[in-house]
C-alpha cells in the first residue's frame, strides 16, 4: 500500500510499504478515506520527537471503513464507517477506565505513557494512519463508529480523532467557565477550534495571539476573537497581562515545541526563541493572573523538563496539561457536529490526494498559501 513515511528532518515522501495485517484477536484493520495532517506531525519532522526511524509511517487522524475484523472484535464489523482517534487504549485498565484513555496502561510497552498511532517507538512504535490502511489495536475501543443515517463529509468527521476533541477537552481540562478571560496561544487548528469552545463555555473574553497574519485573520472573522500578533509587541507577556488587567483566568497554550527553533538551542537561550520572541510556555506564565490557570496542549517532549517552574510557583498559577484523552469525548463531538451547535469544518482548507501529501507538509508547516489544516485522501 501507499503510506506517508519520515525520511528525516522536515522530508516525508510517500511510498510503498507492506500492507497491515491482523496481529492479535482485537485488531482491525481500516480503509481509510481521510486522514489528516496534525500539528503534532510537525513536531516529528522537526526532529523534535524522540526513537524515530526513516521510512517510518506516520498521521493519526484517521478515518475510514473496517476491511477486516480479528475474531475478537465484536464491536464492529466489515462494511462499517469509523473514525480513529490518535490515542490507542484498551478500555480494561485504571486509565482508560477513568477517563484517561491516552495514557492507557497496556498499549504502549516503550515508556510511561499510552500507545498513539504513528508518533514514533516512544509512543508505541504502531504504524500511522496517512496510509491507505491501518491496523487498529483494541479495536473494540479504539474507535468511533459513524451511525449508517450520517451525512456530514469525511472532512469535517476526521477533525473528532484529534483536533477538534483536543480542542474541546482542552478547553473543559481548563475549567473555563462563566464570565472568563481566556487567550488562546496558537491559531492552528488546535487553536483556533479551543476558540469557539471558549465562547461555548461562556467565556467572556477571548483573545487569540499568533504571528501568522492570515490564521490571525481567520479567528477574528470566524470566531469573533480579539486578536494580537505577537511579533508586532516588545514583551508580549506583559502586553497581555496590561489588556486583561493583571492576566487572564486561563491561557491555553496550543502552540508546543514551535517549529522555528530546536529544543537545545531553547534551553540554551534562556526560553527565548530565535528572533527574541519568548515560547509559547513562557508567555503563557506572564500572562496568566494569579492563581489563574495554564492549560498545556502544545506539545513539549521530555527533554523540557528542565522548565524553571519558579514563576508560577510564586504566583499561585494552577498547570493542567496532557495528551488529550480522546476516545471519551468523541460520541459528543459527533453529536455537536451533527447537531450544527459546532462546526469545525472552517479549519480545513486543503484537501489533497494522499500522493500529494508532501505539498500538503509544505504548506502547513512554511504556513502559506493561506494553510490551516491539511486533509489527505488515501
Ligand atoms: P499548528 O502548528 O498549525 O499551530 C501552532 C500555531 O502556533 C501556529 O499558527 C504558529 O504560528 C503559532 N505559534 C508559534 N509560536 C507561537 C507563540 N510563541 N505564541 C503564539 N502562537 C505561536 O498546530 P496545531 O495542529 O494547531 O497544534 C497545536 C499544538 O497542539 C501542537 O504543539 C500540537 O502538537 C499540539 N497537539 C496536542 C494534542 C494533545 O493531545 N495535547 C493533540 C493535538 C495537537
Ligand atoms: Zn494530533
Amino acid at each position: 500500500m501507499k503510506a506517508v513515511t519520515y525520511q528525516g528532518l522536515k522530508n516525508v515522501a510517500v511510498k510503498d510499504v507492506p500492507d497491515p495485517k491482523i496481529e492479535k484477536p482485537d485488531d482491525m484493520i481500516v480503509k481509510l478515506t481521510t486522514t489528516a495532517i496534525c500539528g503534532s506531525d510537525l513536531h516529528l519532522i522537526h526532529g523534535m520527537i524522540p526513537n524515530l526511524q526513516e521510512n517510518y509511517v506516520i498521521g493519526h487522524e484517521p478515518m475510514g471503513i473496517v476491511e477486516e475484523v480479528g475474531p475478537g472484535v465484536t464491536k464492529v464489523k466489515k462494511g462499517d464507517r469509523v473514525i480513529i482517534p490518535f490515542n490507542i487504549a484498551c478500555g480494561e485498565c485504571f486509565y482508560c477506565k477513568n477517563h484517561l484513555e491516552s495514557q492507557c496502561d497496556n498499549s504502549n510497552q516503550n515508556g510511561d505513557m499510552g500507545g498513539f498511532f504513528g508518533y514514533s517507538g516512544s509512543t508505541g512504535g504502531y504504524p500511522g494512519g496517512q496510509a491507505e490502511f491501518l491496523r487498529v489495536p483494541f479495536a473494540n475501543f479504539t474507535h468511533f463508529k459513524i451511525p449508517e443515517s450520517c451525512e456530514e463529509p469525511d472532512e469535517k468527521l476526521c477533525l473528532i480523532a484529534d483536533a477538534m476533541t483536543t480542542a474541546f477537552w482542552s478547553v473543559d481540562n481548563a475549567g473555563v467557565k462563566d464570565g472568563d478571560t481566556v487567550i488562546v496561544l496558537g491559531c492552528g487548528p488546535v487553536g483556533l477550534l479551543a476558540q469557539k469552545f471558549c465562547w461555548l463555555k461562556g467565556a467572556k473574553r477571548v483573545i487569540a495571539v499568533d504571528y501568522v497574519d492570515y490564521r490571525l485573520k481567520h479567528a477574528k472573522k470566524t470566531n469573533h476573537v480579539e486578536t494580537v500578533n505577537f511579533e508586532q509587541k516588545e514583551n508580549i507577556g506583559n502586553y497581555l497581562k496590561e489588556i486583561t488587567k493583571g492576566g487572564a483566568d486561563v491561557v491555553i497554550d496550543a502552540v508546543g515545541m514551535d517549529g522555528k527553533m530546536n529544543d537545545l538551542e531553547f534551553l540554551a537561550s534562556g526560553l527565548k526563541l530565535q528572533g527574541g520572541t519568548l515560547s509559547a510556555i513562557v508567555i503563557a506564565s506572564q500572562a496568566v493572573r494569579k492563581g489563574g490557570t495554564i492549560q498545556i496542549t502544545g506539545v513539549y517532549g521530555g527533554r523540557y523538563n528542565g522548565f524553571p517552574l519558579g514563576d508560577i510557583m510564586q504566583r499561585n498559577v494552577n498547570i493542567r496539561s496532557g495528551q488529550a484523552p480522546v476516545i471519551h469525548y468523541m460520541p459528543y463531538m459527533y453529536e455537536m457536529i451533527t447537531s450544527g451547535k459546532v462546526d469545525p469544518g472552517d479549519v480545513v482548507t486543503h484537501v489533497l490526494p494522499l500522493s500529494e501529501a508532501k505539498r500538503g507538509y509544505e504548506v502547513f508547516d512554511t504556513k502559506t498559501d493561506n494553510c490551516i489544516k491539511v486533509v489527505l485522501k488515501p
